[in-house]
């Protein structure tokens, strides 16, 4: 149901769309085709430089600027960095073992100075002609997400140029520095160690930072408002123009040494980029990423085959002296061998998928986007929501899918993944990520009453249901109604609940230590007397550990007792020679510091949300998790006071000097707690720190943001969360407000709209 009203919503609100990038990827990979056939040699040569050599140096950079737009943005920048790097360098490993062949017959080990040359191809010129593609990007997102990080936007572009223009003058310029000793000298270093200054460093970050530019100006408010389609039409004409003039003249005069780097060329890409936005608004569509990319990096064996097919058929007139024939074959083929891998890759996904599903492996591997199973929501959700909200939570469902796979990777391998969605899931929602983690195959859930294990039934989560805690033995006919199992939490409660005549299956809670719920672990009559019980059938046993999150001598010394107590008892039971009885005890820090405890559930709640319980702990395991939630809210006005005023309740914030302060819709009946008031407190705006002053209110907050002139209201400040490179963590503002994660998450409040979002590319 939420999920439906959220896509209503975001079609009202007319969001941006940034399929055009994907489309406009396919054309640029034909134009990468293109310079590597001359479509139009046969015909003209200056017409063959003009497509070849000028409008098809579009492509490339215009990679780049969408690798950038979409990895050098809003939250988890790092990351996402590193991933695509990852990602990337994958993709240039299988390319070079694919070549291999090729390179072979084109004698490429027979090479002088082979290690040398290969190292120097590996890391910029590629083992293949087009492949210096992937090292560039790889080297250039990383020097651009430095620059960005460490210089700022205009820092970071003033810089990115700088290298552009020393690799300009080893390229198209190189005709002038040929003139001067001291600079020739220069770049012969240069390129002993790259063939062209066309590389990841010189050529590459430059469109990477415009890339993230461009992010940055459509996520923040200005975005929203319809960005005009006139200039940059105008704007890209004429850079063009004055683009394909400067190659033809450099070209003329035999300046170039090589032909990708031109002045006009970083205009014309950043009006191209402007133009394409504003012009079309289409879905986003994976396919036709992985298929401009499939292009990329198979074309030049098509080149191979069309020749080889021509010769074979004899008809080298039509498809190899005929460029522009040749140019359109070889096109062909590569789309259609594209479409094929594409195929043949989702085929192996689903299968691998269903497979795991059947062996039980529970989290099983859900990739959007290659099954055709993502949801329009997910599809145009991507990070790009503008929720029509004053103040609302973002669940990024990408990174909880990752850390349940992060933490199923340290359990031991029989062991199950029990979501613990109580308290609306932490906060985030308790039927929006039990729904998520169903479909990554978890099928064990934990809440804490029996209400919350109705709604979830409803929302149609199909697994095991554990209530944690108590629920009234009136209401135990829910409990069969709703197939929800109940945890017996002492003797009494077992035999009454026994008594309803229900046949309910239950889980026993064993108490050894911590001295909440449960049987003591000694009372062995009263436990085994459970199992005798007629109308209740044994499904479970668990106990919980209560210093599990500490690794100081003594607390590790009560844990250890715990886990022995539990495990004897387990033995005195004989559970293990029985069937069909889970046996449980970790929670999140359980499982982060005593992982391999034979088991067969762990019932995992705030790790799987992505952070701590608090700032600075130590685990002994260390998986990577991401951080699930955002806060954010939206600047409702701004106002003017003067010096010595004051504001909010009590007076107790006097401005010291003349001040703008901006007053957000958001108080502690949203969850925030008002312990924050008073500069204890931050928010980000436009990615900078601002701080909350005065008492917060109910439903309002006020913070000060003198000298920001840009804040506008409607802006959204994120109080949990990233924006830009800084970020406030749920961690971080538990410590400010003197309590735990947990406790600040779960007390979220329902006013606040769960919008789901979703970060992976
Ligand atoms: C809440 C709860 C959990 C989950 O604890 P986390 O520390 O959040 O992982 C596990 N078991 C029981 C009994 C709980 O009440």
């Amino acid at each position: 149901m939420y999920r439906t009203e959220a896509l209503k919503e975001m079609k009202q609100n007319g969001k941006r769309e940034y399929g055009v990038l994907d489309l406009f990827r396919v054309v640029a990979a034909f134009l990468v085709v293109a310079i590597h056939t001359s479509p139009l040699l046969s015909f003209t040569e200056t017409g063959d430089f003009f497509l070849t050599r000028i409008l098809a140096r579009i492509a490339v950079p215009f990679f780049f600027m969408v690798s950038g737009f979409f990895v050098l943005k809003g939250e988890n920048t790092g990351r996402a960095v590193r991933k695509f790097m990852k990602k990337t360098a994958l993709l240039y490993g299988i390319s070079i073992l694919l070549y291999i062949p090729l390179n072979i017959y084109n004698h490429y080990f027979q090479m002088e100075d082979f290690f040398i040359n290969l190292i120097k191809d590996i890391f910029f010129d590629g083992t293949f002609y087009h492949l210096w593609y992937l090292p560039a990007a790889i080297e250039g997102i990383a020097v651009a997400y430095f620059l960005l990080k460490r210089y700022g936007k205009k820092g970071a572009l003033l810089l990115s140029m700088a290298l552009y223009l020393i690799g300009l003058f080893g390229d198209s310029y190189y005709g002038v520095i040929k003139e001067a000793p001291v600079l020739a000298g220069f770049y012969e270093g240069l390129f002993s160690l790259s063939d062209y200054t066309r590389n990841g460093i010189f050529f590459a970050p430059v469109f990477f930072v415009l890339g993230s530019i461009w992010a940055e100006k459509l996520s923040g408010e200005n975005g929203r408002q319809t960005i005009s389609l006139i200039v940059p039409a105008g704007a890209m004409a004429e850079c063009f123009l004055a683009m394909s003039a400067e190659g033809m003249l450099l070209h003329r005069f035999s300046m170039q040494r090589h032909d990708s780097m031109y002045v006009m060329l970083i205009p014309t890409m950043y009006f191209l980029f402007w133009f394409l936005l504003a012009a079309f608004r289409r879905k986003g569509n994976f396919m036709l990423r992985k298929i401009s990319m499939l292009i990329y990096i198979i074309h030049p064996y098509m080149i191979v085959i069309t020749r080889m097919g021509a010769k074979i058929l004899h008809m080298e007139k039509w498809f190899i002296e005929n460029s522009l024939f040749h140019y359109l074959a070889v096109s062909i083929e590569s789309f259609l061998c594209a479409l094929l891998l594409l195929e043949l890759w989702k085929r192996w996904d689903n299968r691998n998928d269903r497979r795991k599903r059947k062996s039980g492996k529970g989290v099983q591997k859900h990739r959007p986007g290659m099954k055709g199973q993502r949801t329009g929501m997910e599809e145009s959700q991507r990070g790009h929501e503008r929720p029509q909200e004053r103040a609302w939570v973002e669940v990024n469902l990408s990174n909880l899918r990752h850390n349940a796979r992060a933490l199923k990777a340290i359990m031991p391998e029989q062991c199950e993944l029990m979501a613990v969605v109580k308290a609306n899931a932490y906060g985030h929602g308790a039927c929006l990520t039990a729904e998520c983690l169903q479909k990554e195959g978890v099928r064990q859930f934990a809440v804490a009453s029996l209400e919350e294990g109705i709604a979830l039934r409803k929302h149609g989560i199909i697994g095991e249901i554990l209530i944690l805690g108590y629920t009234d033995i009136r209401k135990s006919r829910q409990l069969k109604k709703y197939r929800l199992v109940q945890t017996v939490i002492d003797y009494e409660y077992a035999k009454e609940l026994n008594a309803c005549r229900l046949h309910l299956p239950v889980h026993i809670k064993i108490d050894t230590g911590m001295h909440r719920l449960g049987i003591d672990s000694r009372h062995v009559e009263q436990i085994s007397g459970i199992f005798q019980l007629s109308f209740l059938k044994v499904t479970g046993i668990y106990t919980h550990l209560c210093v599990a999150d500490s690794l100081d001598k003594e607390d590790t010394e009560y844990t250890e007792n715990q886990i022995k107590r539990f495990y004897e008892l387990l033995d005195v039971l004989k559970v293990k020679e029985q069937q069909g009885i889970k046996v449980h005890l970790q929670s999140s820090y359980g499982l982060l510091n005593y992982p391999s405890l034979p088991c067969d559930l762990a019932r995992i709640g705030i790790a799987l949300y992505g952070v701590k319980s608090a700032l600075g702990d130590e685990t002994r395991q260390k998986p990577d998790l991401l951080p699930v939630l955002s806060l954010k809210a939206r600047v409702g006005l701004i106002r003017e006071i003067e010096a010595g005023e004051s504001v909010s309740y009590g007076r107790v914030f006097r401005a010291e000097r003349n001040s703008r302060i901006a007053i957000l819709p958001i108080g502690y009946a949203d969850g925030l707690p008002r312990n924050l008031s008073c500069g204890k407190g931050s928010v980000l705006i436009h990615g900078k720190k601002l701080p909350i002053v005065g008492r917060i209110c109910m439903d309002q907050l006020a913070v000060d943001i003198t000298g920001e002139e840009g804040i506008r209201p409607g802006d959204v400040a994120v109080l949990i969360g990233r924006d830009g490179f800084e970020e406030i963590s749920a961690e971080e503002l538990a410590y400010q407000a003197d309590t735990i994660t947990n406790e600040l998450l779960s007390r979220l409040g329902p006013r606040l709209k769960r919008v789901p979002v979703f970060s992976d590319l």
